[in-house]
């Protein structure tokens, strides 16, 4: 399986993704540092959105 690639819904940079991504998955945008979530995924295209803000400091 080949890496997907997706624009970034806020600065409109491609983002690469890693080819096990899932829906709901939240990537960082390496352009703009923002986080986006896995939207859908369709045959080839991955949509993506701007995560919503959430109050979770998991993962520190
Ligand atoms: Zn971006």
């Amino acid at each position: 399986m080949n890496n997907s690639k997706a624009s970034c819904p806020i600065c409109g940079g491609v983002i690469l993704l890693p080819a096990d991504v899932e829906v709901s998955e939240i990537i960082t945008c390496s352009e703009c540092y923002n986080r986006v979530v896995i939207e859908k995924i369709e045959e080839g295209d991955v949509i993506l959105s701007e995560a919503p803000e959430i109050d979770e400091d998991w993962g520190q």
